[in-house]
């Protein structure tokens, strides 16, 4: 494609004007300008929790542990009265189990404690059992040096008493909710969900299990978008209301719009966003509120329409992706999902394309294309990188046998030993 546009002649009338690709980046930074992330907040259970974004600093109302405890199961001593009594032992004065307060250790005495036990007082550190000997009287003597401290947790060494454990912002983990629950957390604020509406266009596309493979009709195909990309919303923490297929024609696409800009934050579609006569996506978008339609300097993906469902109390956004599965499945996770975590209210650490690796291809590429491609490609046990053979935008099976993307500049040839960028499916899938 030439990059300068053409001057009508009058052998060429001039029907489009030309513009020129946008690079991902650019996209990407003018796409998320467009958001403004979302302020409702509701309450969860932490059993509730995981995936969503908090909503608040998570600030702690307590020191935890919130006493000094031992590290161990065995003796709590006072180590100069213990290294004084290295001869004769010391008698155990009490017994000290976990979720019991023990007295002040008497002098000249020994407490037998475990671990999570609090450390009475006077005593300085916690002797492990397999590091004392007791005679047949009971009284215990520590055979391996102690060091005053030695396995006693302090009060607040995991966290101090107004410290924010767990900033606003971040989608929660596991993790994440172990550490609310152990400052005494039981609900916790985090953003709503975002409601996505999603739908497929075209009148090829057929749901499965409407019709058996059997009996396909001539032209006709299974749709598959709406099934990864429901998937791939919810796992970013979206409730998703599948509007089905909606067929080609503007007055249905248009109703289909209206009726889902009510009440979703998002309406994503894929197909019908390239410039053929059947793409009715375009000016139903633009009959009701505003659309920009880019030109994207990558590969798989370029066509990508992005604007606004205008409705009495505002607007929802629009999102429209190309519609061969794999342009759709590549332009979701490099523009839509940061757009859906930014919408989402969560603060984002890493990069649009998550964590990059730098591994070795085992494979040429000698035609690289002008755009930016993401290559589908599967790491081996030795990090070697191999391609899939088919790299057609329409083939889903390539994303389905790679582990990953190449991210490869425009214009790059690869030969087989060349470091590549790689990015691993796993961090963007999640
Ligand atoms: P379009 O962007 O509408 O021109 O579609 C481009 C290609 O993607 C065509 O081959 C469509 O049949 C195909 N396609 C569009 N939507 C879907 C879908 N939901 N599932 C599978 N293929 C699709
Ligand atoms: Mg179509």
């Amino acid at each position: 494609m030439s990059e300068q546009p053409i001057p009508p002649t009058s052998q060429t009338p001039a029907v489009r004007s030309f513009k020129p690709l946008k690079p991902l980046d650019v996209a990407l930074a003018e796409l998320l300008a467009t958001v403004t992330p979302c302020h409702d907040v509701e309450m969860v259970d932490l059993a509730d929790a995981d995936g969503r974004v908090l909503a608040r600093d998570a600030v702690s109302a307590l020191d935890v542990p919130g006493f000094d405890n031992s590290s161990m199961d065995g003796y709590a001593v006072c180590v100069a009265e213990a290294v004084a009594a290295s001869e004769r032992g010391l008698p155990v004065s009490q017994r000290i189990p976990a979720g019991h307060f023990g007295a002040p250790l008497a002098s000249e005495t020994v407490a037998r404690i475990f671990t999570g036990a609090p450390i009475p007082e006077h005593a300085d550190a916690v002797v492990m059992q397999e590091e004392c000997a007791v005679d047949e009287l009971g009284r215990v003597t520590v055979v391996v040096p102690a060091r005053v401290g030695q396995n006693i947790r302090r009060r607040g060494e995991d966290v101090g008493q107004g410290t924010c454990v767990v900033a606003a912002g971040t989608r929660l983990r596991p993790d994440h909710i172990g550490l609310l629950a152990s400052i005494g957390q039981a609900s916790i604020p985090v953003v709503r969900r975002l409601r996505v509406a999603l739908m497929s266009t075209g009148d090829e596309l057929i749901l499965p299990g409407q019709v058996a493979p059997a009996d396909l009709p001539p032209g006709a195909i299974y749709s598959s978008n709406a099934f990864f990309l429901a998937h791939l919303l919810k796992r970013l923490g979206c409730e998703v209301h599948d509007f089905g297929n909606l067929p080609d024609s503007l007055e249905a696409t248009k109703h289909a719009f209206r009726e889902a800009a009510q009440n979703h934050d998002l309406v994503l579609t894929s197909g019908g966003v390239s410039v053929g006569e059947e793409d009715h996506v375009k000016p139903a978008v633009q009959s009701l509120g505003q659309l920009d339609l880019w030109s994207i300097a990558i590969k798989p993906g370029k066509p990508f329409a992005h604007g606004r469902l205008d409705r009495a109390d505002g607007a929802a956004h629009f999102i429209g992706l190309p519609g061969n599965p794999v342009s759709s499945f590549v332009t979701f996770l490099v523009l839509v999902r940061p757009f859906i975590q930014k919408l989402s209210g969560q603060v984002r650490a890493e990069g649009p394309v998550g964590e990059a690796l730098q591994l070795t291809a085992n494979f040429d590429w000698p035609k690289p294309d002008k755009r930016r491609e993401f290559l589908r490609v599967r790491r081996d046990a030795t990090g070697q990188l191999h391609l899939f053979a088919n790299q057609s935008s329409g083939v889903l099976t390539s994303v389905a046998w790679a582990d990953g993307l190449v991210d490869n500049p425009p214009g790059q040839a690869i030969a087989k030993g060349d470091t590549v960028t790689f990015l691993p499916l796993s961090n963007l899938l999640g």
